[in-house]
C-alpha cells in the first residue's frame, strides 16, 4: 500500500505551522496525491473517530477537532502508513522522539498536531472519508 491519511489538526493549523509540516512531509519523500483545507463538522469528526466513542476524551477529542480548520493530505510514498507514523512520532508529543513532527510541532496528548492512519485497511477506510 503506497497511501495513507494524513491530517493537520487545527492545533497546528491555528499555529500557522501547516507549511512547516508540509514541507517535512515532502522533504522525507512522501508525494501529497490530494489535499485539503477543511473545518470537521461534528458529524465528520464523530464519524471519523467513531472507533473511540467509548473513550473517556470521545467528547473532547470531537470538540477539539472542530474547534478550528484541519488540512487533510493523501499522502503517496513506498510503506506510506508506517513511513508516516515514524515520522509523527509517538501520540504524546512529551514522549515521542526529538526530530518528528508531533516533538516539534504538537503540545500534549490531545493537541497533537497531525493524524495518521494506523493500518493499510483504515488507510482506505480513512481516504474514502474525504476523498
Ligand atoms: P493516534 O493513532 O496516534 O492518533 O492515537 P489514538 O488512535 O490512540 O488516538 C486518537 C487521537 O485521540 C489522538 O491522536 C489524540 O488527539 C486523542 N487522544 C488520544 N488519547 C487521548 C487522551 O488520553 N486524552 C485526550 N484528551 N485525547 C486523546
Amino acid at each position: 500500500m503506497i497511501y495513507t491519511l494524513a491530517i493537520i489538526k487545527p492545533d497546528a493549523m491555528k499555529k500557522g505551522f501547516k507549511e512547516n509540516i508540509r514541507a517535512e512531509i515532502l522533504d522525507n519523500g512522501f508525494k501529497i496525491a490530494e489535499e485539503k483545507t477543511i473545518h470537521l463538522t461534528k458529524e465528520q469528526a464523530e464519524r471519523f473517530y467513531a472507533v473511540h466513542k467509548d473513550k473517556p476524551f470521545f467528547i473532547e477529542l470531537v470538540e477539539f477537532m472542530t474547534s478550528f480548520e484541519s488540512h487533510i493530505m493523501k499522502l503517496e510514498k513506498e510503506n506510506a502508513v508506517i513511513e508516516w507514523r515514524n515520522l509523527m512520532g509517538a501520540t504524546d508529543p512529551n514522549k515521542a522522539d526529538k526530530g518528528t513532527i508531533r516533538s516539534k510541532f504538537g503540545t500534549d496528548i490531545s493537541m497533537n498536531a497531525t493524524h495518521g492512519s494506523d493500518s493499510n485497511e483504515n488507510a482506505t477506510i480513512e481516504i474514502n472519508h474525504f476523498f
